[in-house]
């Protein structure tokens, strides 16, 4: 390993350096879930687009209880009532439906007693009662989702309701998957004495398809450097970015590093004072990202979410401050510093006594696949000599999923 290892922030900011955001596309909206926003949202219309009632009732014109209204029509959702609606008069109308124009309320119908044709007001009605105003949502003309968005199903509804049918995306990244192993085998398949299940593989095509990434199954390497050469060239002119499982360590074995150079690969860094994760390599050629990362399966995903998350998220135009350091939490117990690595521990949030803490989600050793199923984090814990106490706040970065 190099001597002078590079702290997570500056190894995040080489990785962010070194990204060219991939252009944008126009997409229809329902094909975008999950894809990063190329520009601003601004709605087209309002939202509601009409008065619409907010109950199943009357709309009447506000005033007291115990009146006698004679219900003239009827307004449904989607089928407005077109008429007049006078003083004595009321319409049935229907959650969601347009309120007529001289309807100043709603009166819900559990306020009124239906007689035949006529109703009876059983509470009095102010106006606006019961009225979503046009526009109370969203008004026409303003930006409900900024470029560098991530559109999940939340961010689709809003978009849809300010009224695009159509929108700009980033391009989405290919991303090539490789995991170098002697000892690996596919899912199910039974072991041989010394061989484990390529874990990793999925794992990270799962997280980079998440974030949007376009992706093709892992692609398992032997141990050997004219096979590593071969998949590595393929995947680096095919691809935007590749990630490479396992082989950046300094064993006999281990071909990912001399293989890089010769494929004219630029090495940015190599060694994070990060635990776990310090093997991490990254370099480019051209615009091409490649990252080594060690083969642990929790370094592996530890340091696929410090570095290769962002970096695909940038790729797509989001912010770098996304990726930052999202929030700060207080730690439930007390956590042990290592003194010359930055330490990002799987941690879980719990309900103490009223407050939000993080505790580490079981035993924290590189190996531990387990401590990453149901962490809802991963806290950053600075290096230095003793123990953080419980209650010490520290820095929250997102678990990609
Ligand atoms: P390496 O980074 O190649 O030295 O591997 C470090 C450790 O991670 C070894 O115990 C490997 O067996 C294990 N490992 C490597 N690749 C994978 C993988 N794809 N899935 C699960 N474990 C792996
Ligand atoms: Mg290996």
């Amino acid at each position: 390993m190099p001597d002078k290892l590079i702290t997570v922030a500056e190894a995040r900011e080489l990785v962010l350096g070194a990204v060219t955001p991939l252009g944008p596309e126009r997409i229809p909206v329902v094909d975008a879930l999950d894809r990063v926003l190329a520009e601003d949202i601004v709605a087209t219309g309002d939202v509601p687009p009409f008065a619409a009632s907010a109950m199943d009732g009357y709309a009447v014109q506000h005033g007291p209880a115990g009146r006698t209204l004679a219900v003239v029509g009827e307004s449904r959702a989607g089928t407005p009532y077109d008429g007049p609606v006078s003083d004595g008069e009321a319409i049935r109308i229907s959650t969601g439906a347009a309120v007529p124009e001289q309807a100043s309320a709603v009166i819900k119908q559990e306020d009124v007693r239906a007689n035949g044709t006529q109703i009876v007001t059983g509470a009095p009605i102010a106006p606006g009662d019961n009225i979503r105003p046009a526009g109370e949502v969203i008004t026409a003309g303003t930006t409900v989702l900024r470029a560098g968005t991530t559109l999940h199903a939340a961010e689709l509804a809003v978009v849809i309701a300010a009224g695009a049918g159509q929108v700009a995306v980033a391009r989405r990244p290919s991303v090539r998957v490789l995991c170098t192993g002697d000892e690996l085998r596919d899912p199910g398949d039974p072991l041989r004495p010394g061989e484990i299940h390529n874990s990793n593989g999925p794992m990270l095509v799962a997280l980079a398809a998440h974030l949007g990434a376009v992706t093709t199954p892992a692609e398992q390497l032997a141990d050997d450097r004219a096979a590593t050469r071969t998949a590595l060239q393929t995947a680096i002119e095919d691809a935007a970015v590749v990630i490479v499982s396992g082989g950046v360590s300094v064993g006999p074995h281990d071909h990912v590093k001399p293989v890089l150079g010769a494929l004219g690969v630029k090495e940015r860094f190599w060694g994070v004072a990060l635990q776990p994760g310090k093997p991490t390599w990254f370099g480019t050629r051209g615009a091409t990202l490649v990252f080594g990362l060690p083969g642990n399966p929790v370094s592996s995903a530890v340091t696929f979410a410090l570095f290769a998350a962002p970096a695909i998220a940038a790729l797509q135009g989001a912010p770098p401050d996304q990726s930052a350091v999202q929030a700060e939490a207080a730690l439930g117990t007390s956590v042990k510093r290592n003194p010359r690595r930055e330490q990002a521990i799987r941690v879980r949030l719990e309900s103490r006594e009223g407050t939000s803490v993080v505790v580490p989600n079981g035993p924290q050793g590189s190996h531990v696949v387990t401590s990453l199923s149901g962490a809802d984090a991963l806290a950053l814990i600075p290096r230095g000599d003793g123990q953080l106490e419980p209650g010490t706040r520290v820095k929250l970065v997102a678990l990609p999923r």
